[in-house]
């Protein structure tokens, strides 16, 4: 029966609070999830972290029968379901890692109704055998997570998503719901082709946060320059420090508190009690910083805070874009402030390659990180570079970043890099930056002489830059990809130096100054 849309905004804002506890949808939300349960099909352009998939689940609890996703991240799809259940949700999934009884139960429970929602990998869904299934059973919604993959052009093309176009010919009655992060204009077209789409209402959020500056500056003493940001620019300001590990969300709001920041920790580690009182502090009191690891912030909407920092690398640009999205979200001015350096890369590198994910998710993280390594090592406007990954071309710098605010020098850095890689070839690709860099200047220190490092031809090569060059240059290499990061912090020449070594191609990198900040700092003051 049709509803009236202010009905149906009623009752989904009543199943929004009653199983997520949550207050209100943001803006688009509410206009997607009426647009869904009324019946109509959709197109949701929205980034990471902007909240699709409740546009699909409480459409999925408010329509009679069970919302059947789509999704391609099988790896991700347990987990998903574990999360609703905890919920109350009555959730399964169905893919290649089920066995067969399992299969079985899922295909009772749905053909009986007792599921709310159910999770497919593509490749089963198209199963004869399953498409016949829903056929018999009550659906009442197609979410297609990913969307981004039915388009051949996109660099996530998958084959069964480009069969997608059954959903439409067999279930024309059921709406369906494409949803995506990364869509061009390409790609769109093909969501909106594959999945008979032309005419559906189309939801599209922009990614930029235009009030925003980006900042992202070579590590050289964490604490201290944090320290120093803050009382340039953010004095008695609320904000977020991002920390990787436990330990150092504990001394860093230490030594904050010590020199007159208003500052509490906050990690999985601490008691719920003194989660809770750092939270409330940060939500209730003026000018609280939060140091804390990526355990805070999910679902925390506070409207005035004015930066985030991070002192590690998050884990890839969606990480980063989801974090620092949480400054600023009453539009006024604010700041995205990072410092990185050489031991992040190889560290985060490491603990990536030695990780016991399976191989598709490493190799999808990998890019992930790499796309974040690319942003920082940037040359160019960053809001474009941030942009282009989820998308949203741009074509006029933005004059709101550190890079477009104070542009730094870029110079051909082949021979440079020719030495660096010649280095650790030349000694076994074993060694990490610091050896690496006594040898190009030249230093008999105790390690060089004792592997015989002071004979090599490569040693004092280097002697017309200083350390601190051999650091920065190193660095970039390895966010490139020319050196990889090994155990103990050995690097190695990849294949990919190849082409560098002998000469076929060029590396143009930043010039790593010092930090001017003066111009950047007072842009917005
Ligand atoms: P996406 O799939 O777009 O990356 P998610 O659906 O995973 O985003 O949502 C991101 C985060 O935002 C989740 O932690 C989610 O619980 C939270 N969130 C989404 N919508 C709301 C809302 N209306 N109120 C509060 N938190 C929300
Ligand atoms: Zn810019």
């Amino acid at each position: 029966p049709a509803q009236a849309p202010a009905e149906t905004d009623a009752r989904a804002l009543e199943v929004l609070s009653r199983v997520w506890g949550y207050g209100a949808f943001r803006d688009v939300q509410a206009d997607i999830v009426r647009t869904v349960v009324e019946g109509n099909n959709a197109l949701v352009l929205m980034p990471t972290g902007g909240g699709k998939s409740l546009c699909y689940q409480v459409p999925s609890l408010l329509r009679p029968g069970v919302g059947i996703v789509v999704s391609p991240l099988i790896a991700l799809m347990k987990d998903q379901v574990d999360a609703l259940r905890q919920f109350g949700v009555r959730a399964a999934f169905l893919n290649s890692s089920l066995d067969l009884q399992s299969v079985r139960d899922v295909e009772a429970a749905l053909l009986a109704g007792e599921l709310d929602m159910l999770y497919v990998a593509p490749e089963r869904l198209l199963l004869p055998r399953t498409l016949e299934l829903l056929e018999r059973a009550p659906v009442a919604l197609f979410a297609i997570d990913e969307a981004h993959c039915v388009s051949q052009w996109g660099h996530d093309f998958r084959p069964e998503y480009g069969q997608l176009g059954v959903l439409p010919r067999r279930f024309p009655d059921i709406p369906r719901v494409a949803l995506t992060a990364t869509a061009d204009d390409r790609t769109r077209a093909d969501i909106l082709n594959v999945l008979e789409l032309r005419g559906a209402a189309q939801f599209i959020s922009s990614f930029d946060r235009p009030n925003i500056q980006y900042r992202v500056a070579n590590k050289e003493g964490p604490k201290t320059q944090l320290l120093d940001f803050i009382h340039a620019e953010h004095r008695g300001d609320a904000g977020i420090v991002y920390c990787l590990s436990r330990k150092s969300v504990e001394q860093t709001a230490q030594w904050l508190a010590t020199q007159g920041v208003d500052a509490v920790p906050y990690h999985a580690g601490l008691s719920p009690r003194e989660r809770n009182h750092a939270q409330e502090r940060f939500l209730n009191d003026e000018g609280v910083v939060v140091v804390a690891t990526v355990a805070f912030g999910m679902g925390i909407d506070k409207p005035n805070v004015r930066f985030v920092a991070h002192l590690d690398l998050p884990k890839s640009m969606e990480g980063y874009y989801q974090e620092t999205g949480r400054a600023g979200r009453d539009g006024l001015p604010s700041t995205a402030w990072m410092v990185y350096g050489l031991a992040d890369v190889v560290n985060v590198k490491r603990m990536l390659s030695q990780s016991d994910a399976p191989e598709e998710v490493k190799r999808v993280e990998a890019a992930k990180l790499d796309a974040l390594l690319t942003y920082c090592e940037a040359a160019t406007c960053r809001r474009q570079l941030l942009l282009a990954y989820f998308g949203e071309e741009r074509n006029e710098p933005c004059g709101n970043c550190d890079i477009c605010l104070n542009p730094p020098k870029v110079r051909d850095a082949t021979r440079e890099a020719q030495m660096a890689l010649s280095a650790a070839h030349r000694t076994g690709n074993r060694f990490g930056a610091a050896h690496l860099t006594d040898i190009l200047l030249g230093q008999p220190t105790e390690k060089v002489v004792a592997m015989g490092h002071h004979l090599l031809p490569t040693f004092g090569v280097g002697k017309s830059h200083d350390e601190k060059m051999w650091r920065g240059l190193i660095r970039q290499l390895v966010s490139l990809g020319h050196l990889a990061a090994g155990e103990h912090y050995g690097l190695s020449a990849t294949g990919k130096s190849r082409a560098l070594l002998k000469g076929e191609t060029t590396l143009m990198l930043r010039e790593d100054s010092l930090i001017p900040r003066e111009k950047v700092r007072k842009r917005d003051r």
